[in-house]
């Protein structure tokens, strides 16, 4: 069977940058962002690695408090500059598993579609930071049909994720028919998205990108969120909107050192995602990306905070602690893991003799 046709026709840009977001370090600085005397030492951080805060995350910083949860995920420090012996340029292996251009063949039943490496804010963590930036862009249209090409010629996909970059920057028209293309597939029996536009800029999600994120087939998208300050009213009204239009929310969170390696903070977020219909999903350790290293905890910290919230949160709000195993050998769940030799332990921690075989 040919692969289904996807045609744009739209010459105008694909997508664009919110208006009003900070893209370099003097408005980083002008906006009261990095401290006075630092700004010099960052224009090096970001030649390498790309800068933007949409005015929705500026708006949600506490400006007077040096380590506020919120600028850390995106304001640049001179820390980045140091890449340590473990850390590596494709951290989760991508390239190893890419046949064609845009596609990541990891798993039998799915692939990741990378259509577009911009993305409306910049995390400083972000494990595709290699790729991710202005300068990333998108696929050509040629790229894309090649990549829905392979799709087509692959009965074992059952599930396309896109990705990227925010696949949610696509102007609608481009995202619409690249969904439609994909849907058209037999085989292809359900789509998700992996995005950040929700909560870092929400004015995004408006009639006409609903009106293409309403399909036959079941659409999830995940909603990446780290902090529970991010659910502002008007992050919220966004994921409303498009559960409205039919998509099912997952939420998508990594766990971060000084923005929320606390059980308090992720019991927040998690119920606040819930209340809003996002089902918590995953909890990402944080992968071994070049200058990342400020943000890693340990796995027996991870496990110690999940064991914690095992106890408090009801199963609905709970996310499965993953690993990326470097290298591209795929995602593990981490923990907590409750059963040790002596027996099974409580979410209080109280040992019980359980006999295993
Ligand atoms: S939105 Fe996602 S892909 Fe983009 S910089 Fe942040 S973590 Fe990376």
């Amino acid at each position: 069977m040919p692969p289904p046709i996807f045609r744009v026709n739209d010459t105008r840009e694909s997508f664009v940058m919110q208006e009003g977001s900070l893209r370099s370090v003097s408005a980083l600085a002008a906006a009261g962002l990095i401290p006075e005397g630092q700004a010099a030492g960052l224009h090096a951080v970001a030649a390498r690695y790309a800068v933007a805060i949409t005015p929705n995350m500026v708006r949600i910083i506490d400006t007077g408090k040096p380590d506020d949860p919120i600028a850390r995920q995106f304001v640049p420090t001179a820390a980045e500059l140091i890449t340590t012996p473990d850390e590596r340029a494709d951290p989760i292996g991508d390239d190893a598993h890419s046949p064609v251009k845009g596609i990541v063949h990891r798993y039998p039943d799915r692939v990741l579609l990378k259509a577009l490496h911009a993305c409306p804010v910049y995390c400083r963590f972000c494990f595709r930071r290699e790729q991710v930036g202005p300068g990333g862009e998108m696929l050509s249209d040629d790229e894309i049909r090649a990549a829905i090409a392979y799709i087509s010629d692959h009965p074992a996909i059952w599930e396309v994720i896109l990705t990227g970059g925010d696949p949610l920057m696509l102007s609608p028209r481009r995202l619409g028919a690249l969904l439609d293309a994909l849907e058209a597939i037999p085989h292809v029996a359900t789509l998700r998205i992996h995005s950040r536009v929700p909560i870092v800029e929400p004015a995004r999600i408006g009639p006409a990108l609903l009106a293409v994120l309403t399909r036959r087939k079941p659409l999830w998208i995940a909603v990446h969120s780290n902090h529970p300050r991010e659910l502002t009213e008007a992050a919220k009204a966004a994921c409303r909107s498009l559960t409205r239009a039919g998509a099912t929310l997952l939420g998508q969170t990594v766990l971060l050192r000084g923005v929320n390696d606390d059980p308090a903070i992720l019991e927040a977020l998690f119920r606040a995602m819930v209340a809003e219909r996002i089902k918590p999903y995953y909890l990402h350790h944080p992968d071994l990306a070049p200058g990342t290293a400020g943000f890693r905890l340990s796995i027996a910290e991870g496990r110690e905070i999940m064991r914690v919230l095992r106890g408090r949160l009801s199963g609905l709000a709970q996310p499965t602690y993953v690993l990326d195993i470097p290298g591209g050998a795929g995602k593990v769940p981490i923990g907590p893991d409750m059963i040790e030799p002596g027996g099974v332990r409580d979410s209080a921690g109280r040992l019980h003799p359980y006999e295993q075989d």
